[in-house]
């Protein structure tokens, strides 16, 4: 069936290991791998959890961790919710993840309650927002981080895991050294004042990775929680690819429905398109149209790239996407395949779309 995600294993597992050899560079720091990228793909969570450098399986939504949060505690690793759990959800947290994200006190008061009725002891990461503008106490708010984590030590089940930050996905700001570094004088302060030892400093996401290479990564940072650079190999501070890694590591595949030699540019008065866009057209004669079985409902179209370069992805609707095949060597025909390469936007949607039917190769299953 298509339209299809080919998911190869052996080059996934060869990114898993390049970034584990790189944090394993920061003595005592733990990998952490974020499985929503991929939907919490079963076969992306099994490598994950086989790994013997993972010691966190997160994903930001309760819905994957209860499909995995057993398959990854049989192998003695840990399930983490990487999104600020919902009050709503707070029964299902304390369950199915064994680390919670936080920043609103209400909300870890809830997981407290919960994890008392459940009869466990829940752990925190005490989120610090150093100026992306997502979640986290905000750093320079120092009164009420040492409110919260005051308050935190006194719950008899709920255990204050360490700080973590997370940088670049929102604001886009670049993780540093100076900025990181707060992070960690942060938490030597709050050791310090409670007399406690706080197990994890979670130096953020695949855009922080880079800083190890260059040598720049603060002292006392020793977890980084990786998606992007592990299922595409890329460095997300600087958009680089990461030693080791590669990129062709999902292939998204879908079938030609119409091929068709017709005009560049459409007839008629232009009005808005299927999602209220005025478009625009350049007039370039006449040019050989291929129509595909996939659209926007499973496929992001400037975050996919075309194995065959000569492919030109023109536009697209809820279920077409419209390529330009004039300038390809290769005689397509219609019942033929096209593939393609993702970016982030393009995985994240083909892989949650119903319709994207997901395929394996490689051994690493
Ligand atoms: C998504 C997410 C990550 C992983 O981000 P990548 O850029 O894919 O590595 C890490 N931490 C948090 C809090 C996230 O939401």
């Amino acid at each position: 069936m298509y339209p299809r995600l080919m998911i190869n294993l052996d080059k996934l597992k060869q990114n898993l290991d390049a970034c584990a050899s790189i944090v394993h560079r920061v003595p005592g720091a733990s990998m952490m791998i974020v499985t929503k990228g991929m939907c919490a793909d079963p076969g992306i969570v099994k490598l994950a959890a086989d790994h013997p450098a993972v010691e966190y399986v997160a994903d930001s939504r309760i819905q994957n961790l209860k499909t995995y949060a057993d398959k990854v505690r049989e192998k003695g690793k840990k399930t983490v919710l990487l999104r600020l759990p919902m009050h709503s959800e707070a029964s299902e947290v304390v369950r199915y993840a064994d680390l919670s994200l936080n920043s609103e006190i209400s909300t870890i008061r809830l997981l407290d309650q919960e994890a008392e009725k459940a009869g466990l002891v829940h752990q925190v990461l005490l989120m610090i927002d150093l100026g992306d503008l997502r979640e986290g106490i905000f750093y320079q708010n120092e009164e009420e981080i040492f409110a919260v984590v005051s308050e935190i030590l006194k719950m008899q089940h709920i255990k204050l895991h360490g700080l973590g930050v997370n940088l670049t996905c929102y604001g886009a700001i670049i993780p540093k050294h100076d900025n990181l570094s707060l992070l960690v004088e942060l938490g030597r302060k709050i050791e310090k004042a409670f007399s406690i030892t706080l197990q994890m400093i979670s130096g953020g996401n695949s855009s922080s990775i880079y800083l190890i290479g260059r040598g720049e990564l603060p002292e006392g940072i020793n977890n980084l929680r990786l998606g992007e650079s592990f299922l595409l190999g890329n460095d997300t501070a600087y958009g680089t690819n990461i030693p080791g890694t590669v990129r062709d590591t999902l292939v998204l595949q879908a079938e030609i429905i119409e091929l068709k030699d017709k005009p560049s540019y459409p007839i008629g008065e232009i009005g808005v398109d299927a999602f209220g866009h005025r478009p625009e057209y350049v007039d370039t004669g006449m040019m050989t149209r291929g129509i595909i079985a996939i659209g926007q409902q499973d496929a992001q179209l400037d975050s996919m790239i075309p194995l065959d370069h000569d492919i030109k992805i023109l536009g697209g609707s809820s279920d077409h996407i419209i390529v330009d095949l004039s300038r390809c060597h290769t005689q397509y025909q219609v019942g033929d395949v096209l593939s393609f390469t993702l970016g982030y936007g393009g995985m994240l949607k083909a892989a949650t779309s119903p319709y994207v039917e997901k395929v394996y190769r490689g051994t690493a299953q």
